[in-house]
């Protein structure tokens, strides 16, 4: 092949740039991702290879190896795995994964160079870490089943070439060219501290030789030393194998990294093994923070799945129940065969068996973090509280436990502060039968509406629901501890003990009664807006509110049907009236075209209350001009 010069996409350029010119704390994580690259390439070509043997034809011994030249001031790390070919070169190491690209532009602007090393690995761009202690990179490769030998190179001056290669058997090798003050990474000391740091757990034998031997080296010193090049740096033992007791500090959470790419910690760790119907054992993470994926539609999502030590696949997604979606780890079943394809695993009984008691010991694990700390509880809501909401909705079998972990906002409450259902309920007043929520964009919006005045000053509080989910999951929220969910603003509410309910219903008839000609002159005028026009239970402060019909799909729901293209009823509400207020009683003396703009002003106050626009600002403003200067 002729030698081929490219130019890296836009993005990669900017990378790089960054890569370069700033400065990281962190240039040692560079060894980490090419062992988890290399360990990777591994995974694929067993994994191909039970399914086609042309592929190990050349029976490798899996390994991956670090070979350090203290003269040429490179360091190697080469591995025996699937290889690429030129295309997948071109791919792999001239773009960044396409859906990552968008997100990471995105940060970059948002973070700047400042936490590169973190959002490194995040963003699948973990090979370029490389330019972090290297100058120049060249990679050569061959691909298993029979690939051409290719070699890729780049500086960084803002492309790479790829040409004829010359390894002679399946596989990649990674050179760096280090850089002068790079030179720590030669050492035997340094590289072994790495590898057991970041990388102790990957299954295959990672050595190190240093091609720089001594001239005058004694046959004892060399023997040793050969054998010191045979010997791995690693254990290799797959940390879910391992007891809890005999996992070291920090090796769950390199693991952890490793698996995800996450530059942090994981909040929790969760290991167990299934026993009985199903033998497995699951190593699970919840992480710190959510990513930007997780409401899209094509996210990775799911554990890795290992059969008796093999690697089968990462992202299994039937192992987790969509609202589990952030969970990551890996499960190992002896009890599933060997060729399994994605495809069969969709309806396995074993795979179901494995996901019901992965979602059961999530549960468990967060039911217990709730009740031990209530900190970390709260960071853990804050980052996925969202998607948790969702198994109200499609995990029927676990909706009552999944109800039990969520927290909102009360109108009672300080901003920000969430509450669960359980001490809503338990702070109930005397006489309050049902869950009270309100739907509203921002938090603080709830706290002022009029719609739950009465509510508050009968001691009631008011659950706000201002996730985007919660409007559409109120429905399936239906009941909890046996008390209904109902929404405030909907349809006819009534408060306090049945006295005081019967006493508030006579005083409202009598009300209505003397206000009969007020309201329906109201009703006439406002006939194309309102569907009734009706004296209030639910206001205290405010003149007038108003409220959807009990059974009328929430607005929210009729926006999206809208969107769809699809037929939505355009519910008109009832507008409910203060009968005690002061102004209502002034507006309910006038006639004529008084009475008509000071109607006019109540509705579109009620509508701005709430948040909502008014039809006819002009003339909203021209009432209000005339009103200010009268
Ligand atoms: P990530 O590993 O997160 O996908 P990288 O930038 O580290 O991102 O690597 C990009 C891609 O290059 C990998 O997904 C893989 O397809 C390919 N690659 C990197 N290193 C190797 C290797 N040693 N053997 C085979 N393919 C590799």
């Amino acid at each position: 092949m002729e030698k081929k010069t490219c130019e890296f996409k836009a993005e990669i350029a900017e990378m790089l740039d960054l890569v370069v010119n700033s400065l990281y704390s962190k240039k040692e994580i560079f060894l980490r991702e090419l062992i988890s690259n290399a360990s990777d390439a591994i995974d694929r070509a067993k994994f191909l290879a039970l399914t086609d043997k042309s592929l190990v034809a050349d029976n490798p011994e899996w390994s991956i190896r670090i070979t350090a030249d203290s003269d040429a001031k490179t360091l190697m790390v080469a591995d025996n795995g699937i290889g690429m070919d030129a295309e997948e070169l071109e791919k792999n190491l001239g773009t960044i994964a396409s859906s990552g690209t968008k997100a990471f532009r995105q940060m970059l602007k948002e973070k700047g160079g400042e936490s590169l090393p973190e959002l490194i690995g995040q963003f699948g761009v973990g090979f370029y870490a490389a330019f972090m202690v290297a100058d120049k990179v060249t990679v050569e490769t061959m691909k298993r089943g029979g690939g051409a030998a290719l070699k890729w190179e780049s500086d960084m001056s803002g492309g790479y070439t790829i040409s004829d290669g010359e390894r002679d058997f399946p596989g990649t090798s990674i050179t760096l060219h280090l850089r002068e003050d790079q030179s720590e990474y030669l050492r035997r000391y340094r590289v072994e501290e790495l590898v057991r740091k970041y990388s102790d757990f990957i299954a295959y034998p990672v050595t190190f030789r240093d091609l720089s031997v001594p001239k005058d080296e004694k046959d004892e010193d060399r023997k040793r030393r050969e054998e010191s090049e045979q010997k791995p740096l690693n254990t290799m033992v797959a940390l879910w194998k391992r007891a809890k007791k005999d996992v070291k500090d920090g090796e769950y959470a390199e693991f952890y990294k490793h698996l995800t790419h996450d530059w942090e910690d994981p909040l929790e760790t969760v290991t167990f093994s299934g026993e009985g119907q199903v033998e497995f054992k699951a190593l699970l993470f919840l992480p710190k923070k959510a990513t930007m994926e997780l409401f899209m539609p094509n996210q990775k999502r799911g554990l890795s799945l290992y059969v008796r030590n093999v690697f089968i696949g990462d992202d299994i997604e039937m192992l987790l129940p969509g609202w589990l979606r952030f969970v990551k780890g890996v499960v190992d079943s002896s009890d599933l065969p060997l060729n399994v394809s994605r495809e069969m695993l969709q309806d396995d009984a074993i795979i179901a068996k494995i996901k019901s008691a992965v979602t059961k010991k999530i549960l468990s694990s967060l039911e217990e973090m709730k009740k031990k700390d209530a900190k970390k509880y709260d960071g853990f809501f804050s980052a996925f509280g969202a998607v948790v909401k969702e198994g109200v909705h499609t995990d029927w079998e676990n909706a009552d436990r999944i109800k039990a972990l969520l927290k909102y906002p009360t109108a009672r409450g300080d901003a920000g502060k969430r509450i669960f259902l359980e001490d809503y309920v338990k702070d109930m007043p005397a006489g309050q039968k049902d869950i009270y929520y309100i739907f509203a964009e921002r938090e603080d919006d709830a706290r002022k509406a009029p719609q739950i005045e009465a509510a508050r000053k009968k001691g009631c509080d008011v659950l706000i629901f201002c996730d985007p989910v919660d409007q559409y999951l109120s429905e399936s929220l239906r009941e909890f501890d046996g008390k209904k969910f109902v929404d405030i603003a909907k349809g006819d509410v009534q408060f306090g003990s049945e006295d005081e309910q019967k006493a508030e219903k006579e005083g409202n008839e009598a009300a209505a009664k003397e206000l009969k000609g007020f309201i329906d002159a109201v009703k006439k005028q406002l006939e194309k807006s309102v569907s009734d026009v009706r004296v209030s239970t639910r206001l205290v402060d405010s003149p007038c509110c108003l409220v959807a019909r009990e059974y009328s799909m929430p607005p929210a729901m009729v926006r999206m049907m809208r969107a769809m293209g699809q037929e939505a009823p355009d519910e008109k509400r009832i507008l409910e009236i203060n009968a005690s207020h002061p102004l209502v009683k002034k507006v309910s003396a006038m006639e004529g075209a008084e009475l008509e703009n000071a109607v006019a002003m109540l509705y579109d106050a009620a509508l701005i209350a709430e948040g909502s626009p008014v039809a006819d600002g002009a003339r909203f403003t021209k009432l209000l001009s005339d009103l200010m200067l009268k």
